[in-house]
């Protein structure tokens, strides 16, 4: 939209006349960081390096008073459903003015979705819904984003065309929630259907999923990660918690047997699947036989991947006014315990790859390389590694050119902590 109305972009703020601040309230720390990056920002523009600066997205939604109270130097404010609304929000800031652009919390934003690949060309994400209808008791998503709305299949499939004419080598599904995709539009579930459309679109060697719900997921959608040779064998799937009671406290839908069996299901079905999870620490009521729980199953079920997050009580929610909030030691203590658990786990399935060889995608060559060396030496991703999130591969030796995007087909030699090294094959 901005690009349509004939701004340029840059990631250089010393070059930029105009900031946008694209925020996220999800949990304390997110918050942080985006109030830090306006007040940095705020600073340049006090000091009239800046022209104009704007603050969207969920901390926009959820604190326009408090942003427009606390930082005077924001010109515009605009809600998560408002976004079709930025260039003019722009034009007027460059104009001198103020004022903040607002929406129903449910309202579907107009607008034709033309792209501007800000993710460097080889990757681009696909947002197939928007909000989220399920009510786990820490988040506070459902009130920033509204209700599940799924962006209809036809509008993603002439969106992603355009992604692989503009050289997107591997696309990525995401939405606060994948897996529920098309029940609100067509009564029934349609990530499959999805998929099976995307799969066609020539120009895509990958295409990854990401936020599935576990009890969402049905053996259609396993069946078609299994057969869509395109489709990443890697699922990433939120499960929180190891204990049943406390996945009853969350509101999550699922408990450790149900998830047990799905993994299991999972991997007995896709023997390489690459399985990603996230837990919370320290949310209220947990004791320690709950930590001992979510421990045994991060024991038993071997996640390949696996974040762990401390719990943040946030306002508005109805975990942060539950009784027996956790001290913040003690949720960052279990975190730690998690943590040294999982990468034991990590380092002995890094150390498994040795010997195979896997598909990975170019991202650069590493430039500072040891003049001794034998060739060159690049980085890539496999199908286990979600950009921004997950690992690397080193290939090291490589005496001809490639390019961000290339694929490539690697022997894993070697592995360092999380990452993995290997040769071209
Ligand atoms: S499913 Fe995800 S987005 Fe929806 S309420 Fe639960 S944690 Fe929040």
């Amino acid at each position: 939209m901005l690009s349509s109305r004939g701004y340029e972009f840059t990631d250089d703020e010393e070059l930029a006349e105009a900031a946008v601040v694209n925020t996220c309230c999800f949990i304390n720390d997110a918050k942080e960081e985006s109030v830090n990056t306006i007040l940095e920002l705020a600073e340049r523009k006090k000091a009239g390096q800046l022209k104009a600066l704007l603050v969207t997205g969920c901390l926009a939604q959820r604190y326009r008073e408090e942003i427009q109270k606390e930082i005077p130097e924001v010109d515009e404010i605009l809600g998560t459903t408002a976004i079709d609304k930025i260039a003019a929000a722009l034009d007027q800031a460059l104009a001198g003015q103020n004022g903040t652009f607002f929406d129903s919390i449910d309202n579907i934003p107009v607008g034709d979705r033309k792209r501007v690949l800000t993710t460097g060309g080889q990757f681009g994400y696909l947002k197939i819904a928007e909000g989220c209808n399920k009510c786990c008791t820490y988040c506070i998503i459902p009130k920033v984003r509204g209700h599940y709305r799924s962006v209809p299949m036809e509008q993603l499939i002439a969106e992603a065309g355009k992604l692989a004419e503009a050289g997107v080598r591997e696309l990525i599904l995401v939405a606060q929630e994948t897996t529920l995709y098309g029940t609100d539009l067509y009564g029934s579930k349609k990530l499959p259907e999805l998929l099976h459309s995307l799969c066609r679109i020539n120009g895509f060697e990958w295409i990854r999923i990401l936020y599935c719900y576990p009890e969402e997921i049905t053996e259609e959608l396993i069946q078609t990660i299994k057969t869509e040779p395109k489709i990443c064998h890697y699922l990433d799937m939120p499960i929180q918690s190891g204990s049943d009671e406390i996945l009853r406290k969350m509101g999550r839908k699922t408990n450790q047997t149900e998830i047990r069996t799905l993994v299991k299901h999972l991997r007995a079905e896709i023997p390489d699947i690459c399985i990603r999870t996230t837990l919370i620490t320290g949310f209220p009521g947990e004791t320690t036989a709950d930590q001992s729980q979510t421990m045994q199953m991060v024991k038993d079920l071997r996640f390949d991947r696996l974040g762990v997050f401390t719990y943040s009580a946030e306002e508005d929610t109805p975990a942060a006014d539950m009784p027996e909030q956790i001290s913040e030691r003690l949720k960052k203590t279990r975190r730690t315990r998690i943590m040294k658990l999982q990468q034991e786990i990590a380092f002995e399935t890094a150390e498994d790859m040795i010997g195979r060889t896997v598909r990975a995608v170019i991202e650069g060559r590493i430039t500072d390389k040891d003049p001794e060396d034998d060739g060159d030496t690049y980085v890539g991703r496999t199908y286990k590694d979600a950009p921004d999130i997950d690992g690397y591969v080193f290939i090291g030796g490589v005496n001809h050119e490639l390019i961000s995007g290339d694929f490539v087909n690697v022997k894993i030699t070697g592995s360092h902590d999380y990452d993995l090294i290997g040769e071209l094959e």
